[in-house]
């Protein structure tokens, strides 16, 4: 179905995104998925293009870019055309907007340049061993000195935990359960800061994802991102925003995934004609071109939504409780329609297929979604009084 949103700016844009995912990132992506991480130059050569934070401020090297559907479009092409575990997004939407937005100048001027060039990777760590979805119950502590923060804790399942270079830290200031959380910028090379062992996973291979430990780690004070006991409302804030861009990579894939599953069931034949003729068939995958479509069409309205400051907590749950059951579901029929080929390591949909499932758990499992959802309307649990 055609889509809506896009100028002919955007067009242009996403042809020069596919050529880079092509000539940049898909020869390297079989070498990165069997050693567990991304070159560190993937990110520099993004930097060089341009395409890592393309609405940082131009001061800092960006594009000053406030237009979501740019960066909706470097997502759906990595997913497309070049590696879905290069978290380029992770890097750019979810994590750097919170040192641009919250850091003081000196922290903005000093890591901004960096970050949009690619130099400095970034990471985000607010999950830890006792929970995720349970952010009031952080355990990692910071505790204010004279010369800034002294962090102690652990945090695991963390993206571009290896490769990065500054790693947003949620960490409790207060004693109160739910109390105070603070934002914290934990850099490479402070003593105390150690990575863990580099966890193996059923999908994502080119991901690395790693625990990380905090010893006494000694943070300047410029490196605190906001309020120190405001960083639950901020999370919660910047949240919206993580699920809407997990609804987009959650579509693309859906969509790859559904070209891929055409391509293979107009030519695969059996009992003397292709298998996506078969009324069983051709009926699955129109049942599921038709829900692909309409999420898309939703989806793209939350990204002007959210050009225009107006996404809401609810939608972006929403977009990211269906997009991520959609992927999860496409994938499945992919490898289904495939036959035994699906299942072979050589064939796209097999991997699609373990990749799909980390996409109902992560950026809020979609039970959280739904929480979050059914509070929107009015049906809050915590209200209720017997
Ligand atoms: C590959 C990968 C990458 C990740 N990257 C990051 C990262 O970069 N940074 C980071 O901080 N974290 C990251 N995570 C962590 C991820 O966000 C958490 O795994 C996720 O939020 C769920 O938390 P949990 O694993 O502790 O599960 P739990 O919170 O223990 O939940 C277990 C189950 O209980 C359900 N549940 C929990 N609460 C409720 C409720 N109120 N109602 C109904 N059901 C409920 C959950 O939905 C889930 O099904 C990553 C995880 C993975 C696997």
């Amino acid at each position: 179905m055609e889509r809506l949103i896009f100028e002919a700016e955007h067009d242009m844009f996403r042809a020069s995104v596919a050529r880079f995912m092509a000539a940049e990132i898909a020869p390297h992506a079989a070498r990165w998925r069997n050693e567990g991480i991304v070159d560190r130059e993937a990110y520099l050569k993004a930097g060089a293009a341009g395409l890592l934070c393309l609405w940082a401020d131009t001061a800092h090297g960006g594009a000053g870019i406030e237009d979501l559907r740019f960066d909706q479009i470097v997502i759906e092409e990595n997913v497309r055309g070049g590696e879905t575990g290069f978290y380029l997004h992770l890097h750019s939407n979810l994590v750097a907007p919170y040192i641009a937005k919250l850091g003081v100048a000196a922290l903005r001027d000093r890591l901004m340049p960096k970050i949009v060039a690619g130099q400095t990777i970034l990471a985000i760590a607010m999950t830890e061993a006792g929970g995720g979805s349970d952010l009031r119950a952080i355990r990692t502590r910071a505790v204010r000195d004279e010369e800034g923060w002294r962090l102690n804790g652990a945090k695991t399942y963390i993206s571009n935990g290896i490769l990065a270079d500054a790693v947003v830290v949620a960490a409790r200031t207060g004693e109160a359960r739910g109390g105070e959380i603070g934002l914290f910028v934990v850099e490479r090379g402070m003593a105390g800061f150690e990575r863990g062992r580099r966890l193996g996973k059923m999908g994502l291979a080119a991901q690395d994802t790693a625990e990380i430990f905090l010893s006494d780690v000694q943070v300047p004070a410029e490196n605190l991102l906001g309020d120190p006991g405001l960083g639950l409302a901020v999370l919660i804030e910047f949240l919206a925003t993580e699920r809407l861009i997990a609804a987009i990579a959650s579509m693309a894939a859906a969509q790859t995934a559904l070209a891929l599953t055409m391509d293979f069931v107009q030519t695969r034949l059996a009992f003397g004609r292709p298998v996506g003729l078969f009324q069983h068939n051709r009926f699955r995958l129109a049942a599921l071109k038709a829900r692909i479509d309409a999420a898309q069409v939703f989806v793209d309205r939350l990204v002007l939504l959210a050009n225009a400051g107006q996404l809401s907590g609810e939608d972006a749950a929403a977009a990211k409780l269906i997009a991520s059951e959609l992927e999860g579901e496409m994938a499945d029929l992919g490898v289904q329609l495939h036959g035994g080929a699906g299942y072979m390591d050589e064939f796209r949909i097999s991997r699609m297929y373990t990749d799909a499932r980390i996409s109902r758990i992560f950026a809020g499992s979609n039970e959280i979604m739904l929480e979050i959802i059914a509070r929107g309307m009015g049906l809050d649990e915590r209200d209720w009084q017997e």
